[in-house]
């Protein structure tokens, strides 16, 4: 008679033990991607909250208080792409003729 190999028995209940803990409390601890509408924690997979429909980080950029402001030009959030455009121009152009008016006077110096 030959001889029955014992195959070992694996669980198929998951161990309680072992459970990860953001899934059994829903709470702030879940593993998501909180709203920035309305605060509702929503699944990695979906792409709109749950709640409220707005999109991953959709209204961040127009949040008020949240833009950049400039002293002499105010919320650059208000500003359009082209306005923008031109204000990054011409502080590239006077940044780059401050540095060279800074080098040509350090070269007459030394
Ligand atoms: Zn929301």
């Amino acid at each position: 008679m030959p001889a029955l190999a014992t195959v070992p028995v694996l669980p198929t209940e998951p161990d309680a033990a072992v459970a990860v803990p953001n899934a059994a409390a829903p709470g702030k601890h879940a593993r998501g991607w909180p709203c920035v509408a309305c605060g509702a924690n929503n699944a990695f997979e979906s792409t709109a909250c749950v709640t409220c429909g707005a999109g991953f980080l959709g209204g961040l950029g127009t949040a008020a208080g949240s833009g950049l402001r400039l002293p002499l030009v105010g919320d650059l959030s208000r500003l359009g792409r082209s306005a923008r455009l031109c204000l990054a121009t011409a502080v590239g152009l006077f940044g780059s003729l401050a540095l060279s008016g800074l080098l040509i006077l350090v070269g007459k110096v030394f």
